[in-house]
């Protein structure tokens, strides 16, 4: 790709490409919106091409244009007719729409730097959507965010504000060390402080475990609300504790997705449908930040170097604790509610691309 001729740019019109960035963006978004199921299935991106999840049928390619199909359709499957997630038009709207804004902002200074950046926000709206719902961002979006963006730093150094590689990819390597080791000693440190959290029944109370939730006095927790990880571990001193066939008296128990320990004896938790114990206090895992949102900033990093790192770390905690407190004063959230983080990282990240300039001339008071 590299610099644009200044006469191709004479002779096209601004605008032609301006046209071409938002149409190519809506595509991306379609192929994003793939991405997003898929990814988190551990499915192939690539093949088969766009099914309906409901009835399997393969969506041909006249019916598959960006925007168009979706409202012509109005949001159902032609064949089946079940209802198409608005998720899908949302997210190609919004993929073309900041690739025009990336064109109109960085478009003067050749096609490199908006394409690059494109790359980019591809990446944070894969990440941001994702995490919402599985609360985890892929390795593959993360490590190889980090790759492509230390790489695209060494092949176009502008990015950084540099005109040789070396500048680019040192600059790349720091932004992703700073992303990374920072990030990782906040979540250390988050584990010393919040890590686990006890939960004081008001009296001795019986906690039950189904198969998808845990049902204490106060309410249900999904396993999924509560297990983030594979390490996580609810654990607490049961004076009872009956499982469908036999019965314990005074043990320690500890679950974890992929274990049950009731005092000496080890279970497969899948194979415990139920089980029932009497407890007056509980210690649950719980933690801002998951490791995903480490290789998540340190990718971050590599494309915008670490003042970037530095921004997005202070504004999404801002915003992760402004929108967290917010939902829990308004009851839409319980205490043990997990909030995604990553899409407030996306979410800063993607201000201080657009808005370096302006934010810099503001922290050095001008
Ligand atoms: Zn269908």
């Amino acid at each position: 790709m590299g610099q644009p001729e200044p006469s191709t740019l004479a002779v096209v019109p601004f605008h032609f490409w301006s046209v071409t960035f938002f149409v190519f963006g809506c595509i991306v978004g379609s192929f994003l919106n793939v991405c997003i199921h898929r990814m988190p299935l551990g499915q192939s991106i690539v093949t088969p091409s766009s099914y309906c999840p409901h009835c399997q049928y393969q969506i041909p390619g006249y019916l598959n244009i960006p925007l168009i199909t979706w409202l012509w359709l109005r949001g159902r499957c032609a064949n089946c007719a079940a209802p198409i997630s608005p998720r899908y038009f949302a997210v190609e709207l919004l993929t073309g729409l900041l690739f025009l804004a990336t064109w109109l902002r960085f478009g003067a200074k050749g096609f490199a730097p908006p394409i690059i950046y494109c790359v980019l926000l591809a990446g944070l709206i894969v990440a941001t959507f994702i995490d919402f719902e599985h609360f985890i961002i892929p390795d593959e979006i993360t490590l190889g965010g980090m790759v492509v963006g230390v790489v695209l730093s060494g092949l176009f150094p502008e990015i950084h504000g540099g005109t040789k590689a070396a500048h680019g990819l040192r600059d790349a390597a720091i932004g992703a060390a700073v992303g990374g080791v920072l990030v990782y000693g906040i979540l250390r440190l988050g584990k010393l402080l919040f890590g686990q959290h006890r939960v004081t029944l008001p009296a001795p109370s019986v906690v039950t475990f189904t198969e998808n939730e845990m049902l204490l006095p106060m309410g249900p927790v999904s396993y999924e609300e509560l297990f983030y990880r594979q390490s996580d571990v609810v654990a607490f001193r049961a004076a009872r504790v009956e499982l469908v066939d036999r019965c314990y008296r005074d043990v320690d128990v500890q679950l974890s997705p992929s274990r049950l320990r009731v005092g000496s004896d080890e279970f497969d938790p899948g194979t415990v449908p139920h089980l029932e114990a009497l407890t007056d206090s509980l210690v649950l895992p719980r933690e801002a930040m998951g490791f995903g949102d480490v290789k998540f900033m340190a990718a971050i990093g590599a494309f915008l170097g670490w003042p970037a790192v530095l921004f997005s770390l202070m504004v999404s905690a801002l915003l992760g604790s402004v929108v967290g407190v917010t939902l829990i004063l308004c009851k839409r959230r319980e205490w043990s509610s997990r909030l995604p983080y990553g899409p407030y990282i996306a979410l800063a990240a993607i201000i201080w691309l657009f808005e370096r300039g302006t934010i810099g001339a503001w922290l050095s008071g001008r």
